[in-house]
């Protein structure tokens, strides 16, 4: 094993020599011996050693402090002093060179080897957390993430350059400053300020994390969409003595994210176009068929069609021409609604009246034999509201009552005009089949057909179409319904429409 090699700086010749061979018998290697300041660093340069001891009054330019102070800056070899003086002078000057012992002569073997054993560990011990803090503040310097560190106040004690880059704060500006200053995120969204992690940190004394769509504001004002969290740093037990927040930019993935989300919006209305194409194409084959099969039981029969056959036959040619128009319609309908043409022109109602006359209609051309019972105790029912779109709604309302309802059972139809409100309630009720609830949310999409109808035929666009006709009067529309119990449509119009195109 190697033994240690140490320095010794005395000028008295015979204590230099005294010392020497304490330190030799004790197992060390003694390098050399100088007997002034100059000769001790030239020595110390020239033979390496890895302790000095060192007497504080040597002759001489300079003294052992001195030297050791030179030492120290320069060679970084530990120095332990020497000394015949124990004042609190003496101490004091030499405590500033930060020495790694102090013996006071006159001193036996064992003191000066507990006093070198003592030097040398401290040295590995300040070498070890040296090069630890050098590796710490590399790492840190050179990670892309963004690291700010602040004491139990909230002032920031260390910023890394990639949050100097990210805040556009230089660190000489923003050490000492309060973290809110050189840290202030909002809500993407509502553009609200966000309490400050480190605040939250030192209230609640764990790791924190920051909400989805968060944005920093640097200091030009720029926002950057950031990702974080926020550790409390703990030196002492039961304390939290700072706060480190690591955070980093989101720029890149929002983009990516923004590309999916078109690409995926993209996509859906591909589909939508391929479900449009062949749910259309599929519901006009239905009514071409009744056509071409009633066509050709008119030619097959001859001058043998019978009169009521005749008319059988033209009823159901009617029927499907009508299904046909009806499906043309909602399809034009959609396609204004899409392009942005649909015009809101209200015009003065008296609505009991146009209910009951709509009412009316309805059953005259429906087969099915459902009653509807309407109800309106209001004496004033008048309003101002788009003749057509009204129409419209109701038409649709009533035809779903019916289709999903089984033959006999009575729809309610309620009308509630509250001219105090300003406003119209159309309820239509029907005891039929229902909605299962987790489908009930997306009755409003565009072919949207919930399971309860799979062997009823439709296009999934009624509801769509009544939603944009609501929506042009500013009202709102609601479901509530039970599974084979019924359901019941709630709209809810301002009395007084504006005009206006959607
Ligand atoms: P169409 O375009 O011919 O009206 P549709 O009736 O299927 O076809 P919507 O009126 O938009 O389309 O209705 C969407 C879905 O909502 C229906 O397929 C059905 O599942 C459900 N639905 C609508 N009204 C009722 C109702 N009164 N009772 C039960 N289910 C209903
Ligand atoms: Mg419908």
């Amino acid at each position: 094993m190697e033994t240690v090699k140490i320095l010794v700086v005395e000028d008295e010749v015979i204590v230099a020599r005294t010392i020497a061979s304490q330190l030799i018998q004790l197992g060390y290697t003694v390098v050399g011996t100088a007997s002034s300041g100059k000769a001790a660093i030239a020595k110390a340069l020239e033979t390496q050693p890895e302790l000095i001891l060192m007497d504080i009054i040597i002759k001489g330019e300079i003294d052992g402090i001195d030297t050791a102070s030179y030492i120290r800056e320069h060679l970084d070899i530990p120095i332990i002093f020497l000394t015949a003086y124990g004042d609190d002078d003496t101490v004091q000057r030499a405590k500033i060179t930060q020495p790694f012992g102090y013996i006071v002569k006159p001193f036996t073997s064992k003191d000066l080897r507990i006093a070198i054993e003592i030097g040398l560990l401290k040295h590995r011990l300040e070498r070890d957390l040296r090069e630890n803090r050098d590796q710490l503040a590399t790492l840190l310097n050179s990670i892309s993430d963004a690291v700010i560190a602040t004491n139990e106040h909230g002032m920031i004690t260390f910023i890394n350059p990639a949050a100097e880059k990210l805040t556009g704060w230089h660190q000489a500006d923003a050490l000492g400053k309060d973290i809110s200053t050189v840290f202030h995120i909002v809500d993407e969204v509502t553009e609200t300020t966000l309490e400050n992690p480190v605040t939250k940190v030192l209230r609640e004394q764990k790791v924190v994390y920051l909400e989805e769509f968060t944005s920093l504001i640097a200091k030009n004002g720029q926002r950057v969409p950031i990702g974080d969290s926020a550790s409390p740093i703990r030196i002492r037990p039961n304390q939290v003595d700072g706060v480190v927040i690591v955070f980093w930019d989101l720029s890149e993935r929002r983009k990516t994210e923004l590309l999916e989300q078109a690409l995926n919006k993209e996509k859906e209305l591909n589909n939508l176009k391929s479900l449009f194409i062949s749910t259309v194409s599929h519901e006009f084959r239905n009514p071409l068929s009744v056509i071409q099969t009633a066509v050709e039981l008119i030619e097959l029969q001859g001058a043998n069609l019978t009169e009521t056959k005749k008319n059988t036959y033209l009823r159901r040619i009617k029927g499907a021409v009508q299904s046909m128009k009806q499906l043309m319609e909602d399809v034009l309908f959609m396609g204004r609604t899409e392009a942005g043409k649909l015009e809101c022109n209200p015009i003065p109602l008296t609505l009991k009246e146009f209910c009951q006359e709509l009412i009316a209609e309805f059953t005259s051309v429906t087969t099915s034999g459902h009653e509807i019972i309407f109800t309106c105790n209001n004496e004033n029912t008048e309003a101002c509201i788009d003749e057509r779109l009204l129409n419209c709604i109701l038409v649709n309302l009533l035809s779903n009552a019916v289709k999903y309802s089984p033959q006999g059972k009575a729809i309610r139809f309620d009308l509630i005009c509250d001219q105090t409100e300003g406003i119209a309630t159309f309820c239509i009720q029907d005891l039929g089949i229902g909605i299962p609830q987790s489908e009930q949310a997306h009755l409003f999409e565009s072919f949207y057909r919930a399971s309860n109808a799979k062997t009823i035929q439709g296009t999934g666009l009624g509801l769509v179409i009544v939603k944009n006709c609501v929506d042009a009067h500013q009202g709102t529309i609601s479901v509530s319904s039970q599974e084979g119990k019924g359901t019941t449509f709630t709209i809810v119009l301002p009395l007084n429409s504006e005009s206006q195109s959607l």
